[in-house]
């Protein structure tokens, strides 16, 4: 499932440069629906058991990994959780949330505890543990669940061979894989010492947030992709020689001559909802095979989560789809590069003439640009650097610049916004593999905090 792409991208600089005809039906590999052994993914579980998958980031910095463990237990909350994070919300989000308890209460399998919007108090109780140390203690939400161990020098996390590294669960959310009670956790990683491992930036990114909660600072990314068929690495759908026509009827396109993987993304979407990530849309973007979903708004550090698991559940049906999903800022040279716009709002900027605090954000992003730009992928921005090129609807990469609608500049906001002078803005700049903590970090960092 995470091979090598530098490998495989070689194949694609190598393709003949010609224009072919698209072809409608990508090779699949087996789905579960065709798979003999799929009738037994189905089988109801025992009354006390459900299967926890711990997903954690690897040294990477841009693939995941999980393991599965039994449980014979549900994780309990407190009662009075969903009190505490209402509160702390403005009115309309109250109701929300209160809807969905209701929701959640009546479903059979689902305790109210699941949903990740209810998960925010547990960062702070997090926070302060690990500032205190005792990291090995959790918070009531999440104690029952276990700390686990894996082989960190089989996931590039560490140097000793046969180095037990753990994984803490840091977030909650229902398994649309397993179903029934079994849920999906995101883990953040600690070496043999304890210590953060160099790609745990959830660490910083929670207290980033742990200080300017007040602020209720929200995000929204729209995550980009293209689709690749894992036999040969070329994208879903296009021709087995050369390149598809270069054409404007991608874009949002519908017919099987210019839309390719509609169901398994239409699956990720329906996916995502039932695991309770906020996924809020989903279209096909310009390049051909080329998406893009919607999570958020999410409430800080948990924006980081939410895409992550949304990351690794695409990952999971794809897979079981013979198709590789591509998050590299610029896949195929001279086409579409894929990006993580990142929309971000404060209470200030969502309040009555909130543009004012908007542009202040957006004249100290001018400050940091440099350094954020390193932040935008996993390799110090140089592949996200080919992808910032001032061309193919991004800004170039030399200087932050900012405009209403204009999709050319890093920064941009949204008509609606200018004309109702308050909301949030967009950062056009991250790579479609960017770390969401990295980015939500720097954004606190430079734009709330600033440090
Ligand atoms: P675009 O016009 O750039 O294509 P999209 O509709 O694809 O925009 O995505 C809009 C994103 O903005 C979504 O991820 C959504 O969650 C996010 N968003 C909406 N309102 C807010 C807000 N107040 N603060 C932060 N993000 C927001
Ligand atoms: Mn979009
Ligand atoms: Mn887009
Ligand atoms: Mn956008």
């Amino acid at each position: 499932m995470y091979s090598t792409y530098v490998v495989r991208d070689n194949r694609i600089d190598n393709m003949v440069k010609n224009v072919g005809r698209i072809h409608g039906n990508p090779p699949k590999g087996p789905t579960l629906m065709d798979n003999p052994l799929g009738k037994y993914f189905s089988l109801p579980l025992p009354d006390d058991k459900l299967i926890a998958t711990y997903v954690w980031i690897d040294g990477t910095g841009e693939n995941l990994r999980s393991k599965n463990r039994t449980l014979n237990f549900l994780p309990k909350v407190p009662e009075d959780r969903f009190t505490t994070i209402m509160n702390a919300r403005d009115e309309k989000l109250r109701e929300e949330a209160y809807k969905e308890l209701k929701y959640s209460e009546q479903h059979k399998y689902l305790p109210p505890y699941f949903s990740p919007r209810n998960l925010e108090n547990i960062f702070k109780v997090q926070c302060r543990l690990r500032a205190t140390r005792n990291i090995g203690v959790f918070d009531e939400n999440l104690k029952d669940l276990p700390v686990m161990s894996f082989n960190g020098s089989a996931t590039r996390q560490a140097k000793r061979t046969n180095a037990d590294m753990y994984l803490f669960p840091r977030a909650i959310y229902r398994d649309p894989i397993h179903r029934g009670r079994s849920i999906l956790v995101m883990c953040d990683t600690y070496d043999t010492q304890l210590q953060p491992t160099a790609t745990n930036n959830r660490v910083r990114c929670a207290e980033a947030y742990l200080k300017c909660e007040e602020d209720e600072p929200w995000f929204g990314i729209e995550q980009e992709l293209f689709l690749m068929s894992a036999d040969d690495m070329r994208p879903l759908g296009w021709p087995y020689k050369g390149f598809p026509e270069r054409s404007s009827r991608y874009y949002c396109g519908v017919g099987a001559d210019r839309t390719f993987g509609r169901d398994l993304m239409e699956a990720h979407y329906k996916c995502c909802l039932y695991a309770g990530i906020p996924i809020v849309g989903l279209n096909v973007e310009m390049g051909p095979s080329q998406w893009e979903y919607q999570i958020g708004p999410s409430v800080g550090v948990s924006a980081g989560d939410d895409l992550w698991m949304a990351r690794y559940i695409l990952q999971i049906l794809a897979e079981q789809y013979g198709i590789e999903v591509s998050m590299k800022p610029k896949p195929l040279p001279d086409w579409m590069g894929s990006g993580a716009h990142v929309n971000f709002s404060t209470k200030l900027m969502r309040d009555v003439n909130g543009i004012v605090e908007i542009e202040k954000a957006i004249e100290k992003l001018g400050y940091a640009h440099q350094a954020h730009l390193k932040l935008f992928d996993p390799h110090g921005g140089r592949e996200n650097a080919k992808r910032l090129v001032g061309s193919h609807q991004v800004a170039h990469g030399d200087e932050l610049t900012a405009g209403v609608g204009e999709r050319l500049n890093s920064i941009r906001i949204h008509r609606n916004i200018a004309f109702e002078k308050k909301g949030y803005f967009e950062d056009r700049r991250p790579g479609a593999n960017c770390d969401p903590y990295v980015v939500v970090d720097a954004l606190l960092r430079t734009c709330v905090l600033n440090e």
